[in-house]
Order: structure tokens, then C-alpha cells, then sequence
């Protein structure tokens, strides 16, 4: 690599940092921007500054949003009595994509593991908490994923909302063991949505 001029010798090592690219893909996309027209190579760089400068966290649940309030809690037509518990936007974007839900979200960033590091305090549980006890929420349904860490997390939700009178709802098992729900696909994704169960 050493016999590349230090522009792409530099460009190389930070494609290299991304996941999934390693020093061989991250030549190949040096060498493909070098021999592009200019405007493509500009047009990259300044999204990759626009995703920085503009993508923020949703005040009310924590979506990725350009705005304080993102689309979906600022849309009327969304059935405000409800929350939907995810660990990550992508498993969001999953439930969003299966049409199976109007209802709004709540996005805790992760689940527990104790065994990393990642208790309550880590995740935005507190957040949910709160957010559950406000007025006019009638139904919480807890899709954290189904491993270890996404079952620990469900439980937890439901002993901390038990008493509160707000119904807690798991879905449903259609969703494979460890899987992450944004591989899961949208048939299926639906069922589980639908055929959820009292916790
Ligand atoms: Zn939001």
C-alpha cells in the first residue's frame, strides 16, 4: 500500500474503519472515487457531513429524525395510546416497513446485558418509564429481540410497569430465537405483531 501517494494511503485507512470494509474493499473504493467524476466524489462527502450536521435523536422516542419530533410522533394519524418497544432504530425500521403498526415507539438503544456492562441506567429505560406513566398510554408492546439480552430486557419492562394498570404485551414467537428483527421478514414480522400476548 506504502507505494500509493499519502491522499489515498489516508482515504484507504478510513474506508478500512467502517464495518464490514476491510483494507482490500477500502482500496477498491479509493481508487473507483479517484477515477469518478468530481461531482460523485463531492456528493459522498457531503452527505457523510449533512448525516453528522442534521441526523438527531427524536426528543419524545429516539428515533433518528432531521427534526426535534420525528415523523412518526409528529403525525396525527398515529394511535397515541400505544408504544412499541425496540432496541434499535433498524428493528423500528423493520416494524415500520411491515405495516403492521400505528402506534408510536420507543427506541432503548440497546438491551441489558449485564455481562458487558449494560444495566437500566445504559439504556433508555428510564425514558419509557416515563413516558408509560403520562397520560393516555394504554398499551406498552415489548419487541426486544429474542436472545438472552432482549428477554432480560422484556422482563425487566414488565416488573417495572406491573401495577401501573397499562397493558404489557409481548409479540408474539414468530420471530426466531436470538433473531434480530430486521432480519425477519415482514409476513412473519406481522404475525408476531398481531398474535402478541399478555406478559
Ligand atoms: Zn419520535
Amino acid at each position: 500500500m506504502n507505494h500509493y501517494p499519502k491522499s489515498i494511503i489516508k482515504l484507504i485507512k478510513s474506508f478500512s474503519r467502517l464495518p464490514g470494509i476491510g483494507r482490500k474493499t477500502g482500496e477498491r473504493l479509493s481508487l473507483y472515487l479517484l477515477h469518478a467524476p468530481y461531482a460523485e466524489a463531492e456528493a459522498l462527502a457531503s452527505n457523510i457531513l449533512e448525516l453528522k450536521a442534521k441526523v438527531k435523536l427524536c426528543s419524545v422516542c429516539f428515533a433518528l429524525s432531521d427534526r426535534d419530533k420525528c415523523r412518526i410522533c409528529s403525525d396525527p394519524a398515529r394511535n397515541r395510546s400505544v408504544i412499541c418497544v425496540v432496541e434499535n432504530p433498524a428493528d423500528m425500521a423493520a416494524i415500520e416497513k411491515s405495516g403492521s403498526y400505528s402506534g408510536l415507539y420507543h427506541i432503548l438503544g440497546g438491551a441489558l446485558s449485564p455481562m458487558d456492562g449494560i444495566g437500566p441506567d445504559e439504556i433508555r429505560l428510564k425514558e419509557l418509564l416515563f413516558r408509560a406513566k403520562s397520560a393516555g398510554i394504554k398499551e406498552i408492546i415489548i419487541a426486544t429481540g429474542t436472545d438472552v439480552e432482549g428477554e432480560a430486557t422484556a422482563s425487566y419492562i414488565s416488573d417495572s410497569l406491573k401495577n401501573t394498570g397499562i397493558k404489557i404485551t409481548r409479540i408474539a414467537s414468530g420471530v426466531p430465537m436470538g433473531g434480530d428483527l430486521q432480519y425477519v421478514d415482514q409476513v412473519t414480522l406481522q404475525r408476531a405483531m398481531e398474535g402478541r400476548h399478555g406478559f
